[in-house]
């Protein structure tokens, strides 16, 4: 009997996020219930697209076996069933894999899921602390930063590791158990939350990081209802305790070499990794000629997390455009996205695209990444590039990320 190498994803680990679904060319190669994301090995083509952008590692599990696990065994399962031989995609010889890899490899290049992390990034830890082995934080600080009484509750939040270690990188995050049980009578799925500070601490030197959590409010029947994870992160208080696993991501990371132009897009929370990337750059001190670009959407001021403190951070540390998507009737005029903010800067973006040591990160709402693109098309076209051709040449160099939930 010949032995396959299947590719399965581990319940214990997996967040249940999607992202794998979201980066398979393959329709119907991974499928998901209520309870596991699994993997089709009828369908599975051993591609790989899927690998680099699992934030959790879940994803790269390979088993080899006589005879595939099918579907409903991959839903049954709690944890991974005792491996006869495991070994990991840096094994796999892509050479070796389906005879229409070399297609679906030539599509996968095109995915943001195929971009690699920036050559001169430092190699991220990931996956030290997992669920069944959490790390416990303690909270330091929970401070809002968006203004008290609009509708948009996002906090800033500093998490002390003590003498654990978590090594992290600008660009990663980090794991947050919810206590408690679901529906279901199940632990709660771990949240993922940016880090918002940079690798030496919060406090430089010191074993902490930040985060920026969003109260996610929803209504059912009328009743007003809140996220179980955002909603336990933003009334924690100084002194408690948090169940953290991490870290997460190995691709959206910062380059190290200060040369290098950074062109961030965010909306939101999504503005979590590029304060941790500027914070980073400020400290390492100005040594470089790299720029660095912010286009940075909110509804409103009130409601742009860190409005105040970004107004003093120096123009020439960071070029910034703060937008804002609903104003007041009066200032109606003014209501712009990133994407319009975008156009108008229009000959400085081209510059950063024309200049191959420029990185992109995109990161907030999926919503906004069609508008981002369509920027990008528009830019280009009216100065000389196809924003396609552009694209294609920044991704396998690590220089194309993108992040949104
Ligand atoms: C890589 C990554 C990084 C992230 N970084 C950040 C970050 O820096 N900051 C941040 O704030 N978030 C971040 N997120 C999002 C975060 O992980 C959570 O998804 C978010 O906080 C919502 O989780 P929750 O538990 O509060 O909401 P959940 O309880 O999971 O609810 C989410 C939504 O589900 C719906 N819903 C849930 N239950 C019901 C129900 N009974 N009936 C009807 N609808 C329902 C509602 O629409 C609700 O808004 C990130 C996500 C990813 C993948
Ligand atoms: S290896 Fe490729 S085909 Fe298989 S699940 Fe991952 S992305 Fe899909
Ligand atoms: S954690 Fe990884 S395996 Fe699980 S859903 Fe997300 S991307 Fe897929």
């Amino acid at each position: 009997m010949t032995a396959l190498r299947q590719h399965l994803i581990d319940p214990e680990v997996c967040i249940r996020c999607n992202t794998c679904e979201e980066n398979c060319p393959i329709e119907g190669a991974i499928e998901h219930n209520d309870e596991n994301y699994v993997v089709n090995a009828e369908l599975c083509k051993n591609c790989l697209s899927c690998i680099a952008p699992c934030p959790t590692g879940a994803i790269d599990n390979w088993q080899i076996v006589n005879q595939a696990y099918s579907l409903d065994d991959q839903y049954s399962w709690d944890e991974l069933p005792e491996a006869v031989e495991l070994v990991s995609s840096a094994d796999i010889d892509l050479e070796a894999a389906a005879s229409d890899a070399n297609d679906i490899l030539q599509m996968a290049r095109q995915s943001s899921g195929a971009v690699p992390s920036p050559v001169t990034a430092s190699k991220p830890s990931i996956n030290l602390w997992t669920r069944e082995e959490p790390v416990t934080a303690i909270v330091t600080g929970n401070y809002r930063i968006t203004e008290e009484g609009v509708e948009s509750d996002v906090r800033h939040i500093v998490l002390d590791l003590g003498s654990q270690s978590f090594p992290v990188l600008e660009g990663q995050s980090i794991g947050i158990i919810p206590p408690g049980m679901n529906a279901l009578g199940k632990p709660h799925l771990v949240r993922l939350y940016s880090i918002a500070s940079a690798r030496n601490g919060e406090r430089p030197g010191y074993n902490n990081l930040a985060l920026n959590v969003k109260r996610v409010t929803y209504e059912v029947s009328g009743e007003q209802h809140q996220g179980v994870g955002s909603g336990y992160m933003c009334d924690l208080k100084k002194g408690d305790e948090v169940k953290v696993t991490g870290p997460f991501g190995s691709t959206f990371l910062m380059p190290n070499d200060p040369d290098a132009n950074l062109l961030m897009i965010c909306t939101g929370t999504g503005a979590a990794p590029f304060r941790g990337m500027t914070e980073r750059r400020r400290r390492v001190g100005g040594s470089g000629t790299g720029k660095m670009m912010l286009f940075f959407g909110a509804r409103t001021p009130s409601e742009l997390p860190y409005f105040g403190p970004l107004q003093k951070v120096p123009t020439a540390l960071l070029d910034k455009e703060l937008v804002f998507s609903r104003m007041t009737k009066r200032d109606e005029s003014k209501k712009e996205y990133v994407q319009d903010r975008m156009l108008k800067r229009a000959i400085d973006i081209a510059a950063l695209l024309k200049d191959p040591n420029t990185h992109i990160y995109i990161c907030g709402l999926k919503g906004m990444e069609a508008g981002v693109e369509k920027s990008f098309e528009k830019i280009c076209a009216d100065n000389g590039m196809d924003w396609h051709e552009v694209r294609s040449a920044f991704m396998p160099e690590g220089r194309y990320h993108i992040e949104t939930y």
